[in-house]
């Protein structure tokens, strides 16, 4: 590396820690769960995806353990040439079964999955159709196709139905939405999504993600809360999240479109398969999600519980029925400030700010899990409230 490239880069990254920007990485040393180490220090954990609180559950630990007893390490292969085991095609039925889709077809992550949806089914005479919040990945992914690209604001309907009428010449359409928005936790407006998908004649994919396994009467996500099962014609979303939160996603969905995906998509035909303990791991967290509604029960309630706490202390809060809890403060280094001083409390949680968020809408993602007590939720809405009001954010 030259001195010219290494002045730039340092000054760079010198430039992210004077706006606040720079992201240190803490190191956990214990494992994923309700309360951890952090520098030492038991800290509750209120900023992982660990929705339903299985991450560290022994059950899951366990499935996969005797999956790698079972089926090994790894593969070796990517699924086409000698990488796919009974033990995948079982999990792309248990997916396909629990979604109540037709068929499914497995990934690294879903990001990759993200990667993969579009590329092969959308070409220069298509159009994708895009929420402005959608996630990184689905950026990323609608960049990796030649198809005409068109965004609506965030859950803007009418903004929706202007672009479906501006591209009532392509060839085919895909309006593409995250389930849960995981900056604000807010969910799609999915119902009359596919209300003018069918007016429109254009394919609807929903990347659910951060909704998988918790939201809904039976945890399938956004999709079964807004009652449009079946309506979807691609489902992505990750098993690193509630379920389990080790790795992997898939795309789920019309039989056709997942052959498509087998023969074309990119990041399965030249990824390597996904390991065996985690299939045996997800196809555990899907048997617990099948004959036990209590953990995603417990869940939202915790959620809910957190939610009134939070609003009658003052916060600010943005409007949202899942068990991300977004706290504004919209100034980044102040973001910063307040979840760096409530770690020293013993509540972790994660300041968000640019390029994750919009510059000047810096937040706190407080995340509840199945796992935490009433008593936690309790340290953590008081720890808020005494720095809260040090900080000036609340009387
Ligand atoms: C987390 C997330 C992803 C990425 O999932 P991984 O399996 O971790 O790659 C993709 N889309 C959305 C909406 C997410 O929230």
């Amino acid at each position: 590396m030259n001195e010219t490239l290494q002045k730039e880069l340092t000054e760079f990254l010198e430039s992210l820690k004077k706006e606040g920007l720079y992201k240190e990485e803490r190191i956990i040393q214990s494992p994923q769960g309700r309360e951890i180490t952090v520098t030492g220090e038991p800290v509750l954990n209120f900023c992982a995806n660990n929705y339903l609180g299985l991450s560290g559950d022994r059950r899951i630990i366990e499935a996969a353990q005797r999956a790698m007893d079972e089926w090994g390490y790894g593969l070796s292969s990517v699924r086409f040439i000698c990488g796919t085991q009974t033990l995948h095609k079982q999990l792309e039925q248990a997916i396909s079964s629990f979604l109540k889709t037709e068929d499914t077809i497995l990934f690294s992550s879903c990001f990759d999955a993200n990667a993969a949806l579009f590329e092969p089914l959308l070409g220069q005479e298509d159009a994708i159709i895009s929420d402005e919040l959608n996630h990184a990945s689905i950026i990323d992914g609608v960049r990796l196709s030649k198809a005409k690209r068109l965004r609506y604001r965030h859950s803007d309907m009418g903004e929706l139905e202007a672009r479906l009428k501006e591209s009532q010449e392509s060839r085919r359409r895909l309006i593409v939405t995250d389930g849960v928005f995981s900056m604000d936790g807010d969910v799609a407006k999915l119902s009359q999504i596919c209300d003018l998908a069918e007016r429109y004649d254009a394919l609807v994919a929903v990347d659910d993600s951060h909704a998988t396994g918790y939201l809904g009467s039976h945890g399938r996500g956004s999709i079964e809360l807004c009652g449009v099962e079946g309506r979807v014609d691609l489902i992505t979303t990750t098993f690193g999240k509630a379920c389990g939160g080790a790795s992997g996603g898939c795309i789920s969905g019309h039989k056709l479109l997942i052959d498509l995906y087998r023969q074309r998509a990119r990041p399965y035909l030249f990824s390597n398969t996904l390991a065996p303990a985690i299939c045996g791991g997800t196809l555990k967290v899907l048997d617990i999600l099948s004959s036990d509604d209590e953990l995603r029960k417990q869940t939202m309630k915790n959620a809910r519980h957190f939610r009134t706490l939070m609003q009658d202390a003052g916060f600010d809060l943005i409007p949202a029925e899942t068990a991300i809890v977004a706290v504004m403060v919209y100034d980044e280094a102040k973001a910063v400030e307040l979840a760096s001083r409530l770690l020293k409390e013993g509540i972790y949680v994660i300041g968000f700010s640019y390029p994750v968020v919009p510059k000047g809408t810096a937040r706190i993602r407080v995340q509840l899990s199945a796992s935490h007590t009433d008593a936690d939720i309790a340290r953590a809405v008081s720890a808020f409230t005494t720095v809260g009001k040090a900080m000036g954010l609340v009387n």
